[in-house]
């Protein structure tokens, strides 16, 4: 399994050397607010509403005085917008009350936020404060369990599996790397396994 890991980490670095964070931010405060609009939407469409949003607010103090209808409109296109909407108000109140308006550097104080799950939680810490995470988002869960990393079962236990199997001081680099692969290498139907650089000798 060992080699296994270094092979498929050895062809993701070739292909992926320096992986860019996909979603667009200029510190933690909106990367998390990004993260949380990417659920259920591409980082692509991400992108395209946080500009506006964040020329609204871009601090905690700043969304806070906003009102959800106000952010809603904006964050629309992104989906679930009413759930996402009371989030980033309550979340960025709940910033000034328990945090002095800064995003906290723990795992347990991101997730006690409302909208920020584990997985959101994790991509924080790993791409805001650089703190060794393996957040698990769809691609990676099902590459890794095609690949025989894990068995499949549940994300979390493919997330255990992972940060099991490679070395933490390459899990931030790494999930960004598997996510990249999927996007660009695994098409919807229909292609041969053959063919791709890792399913070929690791399925
Ligand atoms: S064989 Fe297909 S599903 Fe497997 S990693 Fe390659 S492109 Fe993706």
């Amino acid at each position: 399994m060992a080699e296994k890991c270094q092979r498929i980490m050895a062809i993701l670095d070739s292909l992926y050397p320096a992986p860019p964070v996909p979603l667009d931010h200029s510190d933690a405060y909106t990367l998390l607010i990004a993260v949380l609009l990417s659920a259920q939407c591409t980082d692509v469409r991400v992108n395209t509403v946080t500009p506006a949003l964040f020329t609204l607010a871009r601090t905690p103090q700043q969304m806070a005085k906003q009102s959800e209808e106000a952010i809603r409109a904006i964050i629309r296109p992104c989906g679930l917008s009413p759930q996402k909407s009371k989030a980033i108000k309550g979340l960025s109140e709940l910033l000034l009350q328990r945090h002095g308006g800064e995003v906290p550097a723990d795992l347990d104080a991101l997730e006690a936020l409302p909208g920020v799950g584990h997985k959101t939680a994790q991509v924080v810490m790993a791409q805001a404060f650089g703190v060794p995470s393996f957040p698990v988002d769809t691609h990676i869960h099902r590459l890794a369990t095609r690949w025989g990393l894990t068995s499949g079962k549940s994300v979390e236990q493919t997330e255990r599996d992972c940060k099991r199997l490679f070395p933490k001081e390459h899990w931030n680099k790494l999930h960004l790397q598997i996510i990249y692969f999927g996007r660009g290498q695994c098409p919807a139907r229909g292609h041969d396994p053959a063919a791709c650089p890792i399913c070929s000798w690791a399925a």
